[in-house]
């Protein structure tokens, strides 16, 4: 039976929650517990903090886990990365004080960073041969340059406001971050196959999100014009309806073209489009 690390609480406990339940994994986890065991799937839960997932993969306390990139190039441990699961995304950038006159990274020669971050932000300048000071400090990073503690910072930024209100400019991304699979080195060939199934549902989940499933008639006239709108997956299926000046085609889109894909449809004819949700594609 695999044991997968999750995160117990915190950002990254919804949606991994959410995609276990999308996957058949249900499991009813008590606040307090440690493991749980679930349903639907020959998996145990192991509820951890984040920080402690990495090594406990790396370990085989754990067999796989879901965690930040970010955790798992922090902590450096020897894991396989198995597959992005598409939320949870953040990146790990420096960033400095708006009246700072950066202009490119010498700026940061003998400064004051402070980060919760230290592993991936020496590996960083040393690579970019830069000698600073890296104050390790946990919690409320971007306060530090404000009270004197540092004299920028490196910590994780999603959609920048809090740098914004702290008086902060980004000026460079170092890592690009989203929850993701890991597993143990020399996971047995028994578990790898259970790793595989578990992919495999990971994967018709994650393809399908972001997908409609479209269906609308269509004047027969309109058809080659509709084949050159809908992207469609190999292309679109096309179906005879009674009356025959009419076809039925069913396309799957994305929802960032949806709109637009339904204006330019409507404009060759297309009726009756009916828009619905995608729960998984399986292929
Ligand atoms: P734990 O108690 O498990 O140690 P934590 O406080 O260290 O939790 P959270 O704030 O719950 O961590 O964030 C978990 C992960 O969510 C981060 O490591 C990162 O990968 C991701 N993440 C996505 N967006 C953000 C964001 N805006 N701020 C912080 N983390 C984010
Ligand atoms: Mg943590």
């Amino acid at each position: 039976m695999l044991r997968i690390a999750i995160q117990a609480k915190g950002r990254l406990n919804e949606k991994t929650m959410a995609l276990l339940a999308d996957a058949g994994i249900s499991a009813s986890v008590g606040s307090r517990s440690l493991i749980a065991h679930a349903k639907g799937f020959p998996v145990d839960l192991l509820l951890l903090r984040d920080d402690d997932i990495p090594q406990a993969v790396a370990m085989g306390t754990a067999d796989i886990g879901i965690v930040g990139l970010n955790e798992v190039e922090e902590k450096n441990v020897n894991v396989e990365q198995v597959m992005n699961l598409g939320f949870g995304g953040c990146r790990l950038s420096l960033a400095v004080p708006r009246e700072a006159n950066y202009k490119d990274l010498k700026w940061f020669e003998g400064k004051r960073i402070a980060t919760s971050y230290p592993g991936i932000l020496s590996r960083f300048l040393s690579q970019n041969s830069i000698n600073a000071e890296i104050h390790t400090i946990t919690g409320s990073v971007e306060i530090a340059p404000a009270i004197g503690m540092a004299d920028s910072i490196f910590d994780i930024v999603s959609s920048g406001g809090t740098l914004v209100q702290n008086g902060l400019i980004e000026v460079l991304s170092v890592l690009e971050s989203q929850a993701v699979l890991i597993a143990t080195p020399n996971i047995s060939p028994e578990k790898r196959e259970e790793l595989d199934k578990l992919c495999f549902r990971f994967r018709s989940i994650i393809e399908s999100r972001g997908m409609k499933y479209v269906l609308m008639n269509l004047p027969k006239t309109s058809l080659e014009e509709a084949l050159n709108i809908l992207p469609g997956m190999k292309s679109p299926t096309v179906l005879h309806l009674a009356d025959p000046n009419w076809l039925s085609l069913h396309a799957v889109i994305p929802e960032s073209q949806l709109w637009e894909k339904i204006e330019e449809l409507k404009g060759i004819g297309a009726e009756d489009i009916l828009v619905l949700m995608l729960e998984n594609i399986v292929k």
